[in-house]
C-alpha cells in the first residue's frame, strides 16, 4: 500500500530532476532562453513525472530534432531571422506553446491511465509542432521563393504562411518521425493505426499553422526597414512596428498553440 502511494511521488521527483538536467543543458547551450528553460523545466516534470519514459521518448525527440535543426541552420539563417518574431534560443512563450498541449495530456494519463486517447492526442499534438518547426527550420533552404499558401504567390522567405517544396517535405519528415517512434514505444493499439493517426494530426496541424500564418496572424510593418515582420512592439532595428493586417492577439506563438491543439483533436477524434 505504502509502495503504492509512494511509486508516483518517486516518478515525480525522478521526472523533476531529469526534466532539470535537461532545461539546465539546454539553457547553457543557448538553445532556451532563462524564461525558456522555466518552460521547459515545468513541461519536462509533467511529461516525464506524470507520462513516463514512453512520453520522455517523444518529447526528447522533438526537443532535440528541433533544437539541432536550428543550430545547423542558424548562420544561413541569420539573413532571415528578423523576419521571424524571435531568434535561436526559444523563450517560455515558445516552449509553452509548442509543449503546453502535450503537457496538458501527459497530465490527463495521470488520472486516466488505461485511457488510449491521452496517448494518440499527446503523440498527434508533437508530430503537429515538430512538422512546424521542421518545416520552419529547413523551408527556409529551398532554392526558390515560398508561395502562400492562400493565393499561391510567390513571397519572401520566412513569411508566415508561405509554403515550398523543401518546407512541406520537411514537415512530412518531422512530422514521421514522432509518429514512428508514437508507434514504436505505443502503450496500446498497433502500430500502423498509432503511427497512422499521429502522422495525419501532425501533417494537418502544421497546415492549419500555415492556413492561420497566411490569413488572420498578427502582421507588423517597420517603416524605417519598409519591411513585414512578426516582430512587435520594437523590430530587430529598434524601430516601433506597426499593424499591417491579422488579429492583434494572434502572435506566433498562438498560432503555434492552435497547431498543437488541432493535432490534438485530430489525435483523438480519429
Ligand atoms: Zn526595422
Amino acid at each position: 500500500m505504502v509502495i503504492d502511494m509512494l511509486q508516483p511521488v518517486l516518478q515525480l521527483i525522478l521526472g523533476f530532476l531529469f526534466a532539470a538536467l535537461i532545461a539546465f543543458a539546454a539553457y547553457k547551450a543557448r538553445s532556451l532562453s532563462r524564461s525558456g528553460a522555466w518552460g521547459a523545466l515545468l513541461e519536462g516534470t509533467l511529461i516525464f513525472g506524470l507520462g513516463g519514459w514512453r512520453w520522455a521518448v517523444l518529447l526528447l525527440a522533438f526537443f532535440v530534432s528541433s533544437s539541432a535543426l536550428t543550430r545547423t541552420f542558424a548562420k544561413r539563417k541569420a539573413v532571415l531571422n528578423e523576419k521571424f518574431d524571435k531568434g535561436g534560443q526559444r523563450d517560455i512563450g515558445q516552449v509553452l506553446a509548442n509543449g503546453g498541449i502535450a503537457s496538458i495530456f501527459a497530465g490527463l494519463h495521470f488520472f486516466f491511465p488505461h485511457a488510449s486517447w491521452t496517448w494518440m492526442a499527446f503523440a498527434a499534438s508533437l508530430a503537429a509542432v515538430n512538422a512546424d518547426t521542421w518545416a520552419t527550420e529547413l523551408g527556409v533552404l529551398n532554392p526558390s521563393m515560398p508561395r502562400l499558401i492562400t493565393t499561391w504567390k510567390p513571397v519572401e522567405r520566412g513569411t508566415s504562411g508561405g509554403i515550398s517544396v523543401y518546407g512541406t517535405l520537411a514537415a512530412t519528415g518531422g512530422a514521421a518521425l514522432i509518429a514512428v517512434l508514437a508507434g514504436l514505444v505505443r502503450p496500446s493499439g498497433t502500430f500502423w493505426l498509432v503511427t497512422g493517426i499521429a502522422s495525419l494530426g501532425g501533417l494537418y496541424g502544421s497546415l492549419f499553422d500555415s492556413l492561420l500564418g497566411a490569413s488572420v496572424q498578427a502582421i507588423y510593418r517597420c517603416p524605417y526597414c519598409d519591411k513585414e515582420t512578426e516582430k512587435h512592439p520594437l523590430h530587430t532595428c529598434g524601430t516601433q512596428t506597426s499593424q499591417l493586417r491579422g488579429w492583434k492577439w494572434l502572435n506566433n506563438d498562438m498560432v503555434n498553440l492552435g497547431c498543437a491543439l488541432l493535432g490534438a483533436v485530430i489525435g483523438i477524434v480519429l
